[in-house]
């Protein structure tokens, strides 16, 4: 499994003011599923991806993530873990300003641990990052140069580029039209297909959702349903055999 998260609950504040926000929380992910979280607004989405990506910590319960015991880390060794296992890709894009593409999705490149898988020099592999996301005639552009859809592909290939077991993705269309949406989701398809990438994503956007191959939906912080979408086949019209949206009004 890649992911296995048993009896987490999370609570923001102490005492009588505290807001539990997550409440039991049992979950497994095997490796390679594509994964969308969806519900409405305020069910938790957004604080279980944090959990599972080791971002923050659960008040109660385990995660244990590609067979590491999260909370056997301490914060600097979570960092250090997700710097080398994790890809983060958020809806606001996140990319830093004063970076041009390219230097955007070299940063991860040169502040991974050395080792493990060999490493092409970072602005090499970083250019065939941008190639890989159509973005190769923009490597010199800075992100407030380049359009939503652009920036949220630099996004990608900056969280894709250590090559991370798993990557999460919070409402990663959020911010773009239908067509950029499209062209990110089908990346994250790809990356999850070719490069066998977990991938846990994040969205109230049910269209997106259809695409991912297990859907979870959380309502006031607990597991509601959970189910797999029909066919699998990858051949862009799978059609979901149930056909219903019992969640249509979100
Ligand atoms: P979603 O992503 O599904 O919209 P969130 O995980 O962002 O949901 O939020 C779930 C609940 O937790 C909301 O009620 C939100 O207000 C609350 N919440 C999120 N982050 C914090 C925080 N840092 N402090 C206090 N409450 C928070
Ligand atoms: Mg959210």
């Amino acid at each position: 499994m890649m992911i296995v998260a048993k009896g987490v609950s999370k609570a923001y504040g102490r005492g009588r003011r505290s807001l539990v926000v997550l409440r039991d929380i049992d979950l497994s992910v095997p490796d390679e599923d594509f994964i969308a979280l969806v519900g409405p607004s305020g069910s938790g989405k957004t604080t279980l991806l944090g959990l599972l990506a080791g971002l923050d910590a659960p008040t109660t319960g385990s995660i244990s993530l590609g067979g590491a015991r999260l909370s056997a880390l301490t914060a600097d060794e979570r960092a250090a873990f997700r710097a080398e296992k994790v890809g983060f890709v958020f809806q606001t894009f996140h990319l830093l300003p004063t970076l041009t593409a390219l230097e955007n999705v070299m940063v991860p490149l040169e502040l991974a641990p050395r080792g493990t898988a060999p490493r092409a020099k970072p602005r090499i592999r970083a250019r065939e990052l941008l190639e890989r996301v159509g973005l190769a005639e923009r490597a010199r552009h800075y992100p407030a140069q380049l359009s939503g859809g652009e920036q949220q592909r630099v996004a990608l290939a900056r969280a894709f580029a250590n090559r991370p077991l798993v990557l999460f993705a919070d409402e990663p269309t959020g911010n773009l039209d239908s067509a950029a949406g499209a062209m990110v989701v089908e990346l994250m398809e790809e990356l999850n297909r070719e490069s066998h990438t977990t991938i846990v994503l994040a969205t109230h956007d049910l269209e997106l959702a259809a695409r991912a191959r297990r859907v979870i939906t959380l309502r006031d912080g607990r597991i509601e349903s959970d189910r797999r979408n029909g066919c699998g086949g990858g051949d862009g019209l799978d059609r979901r055999p149930d056909g219903s949206n019992r969640d249509g009004a979100r």
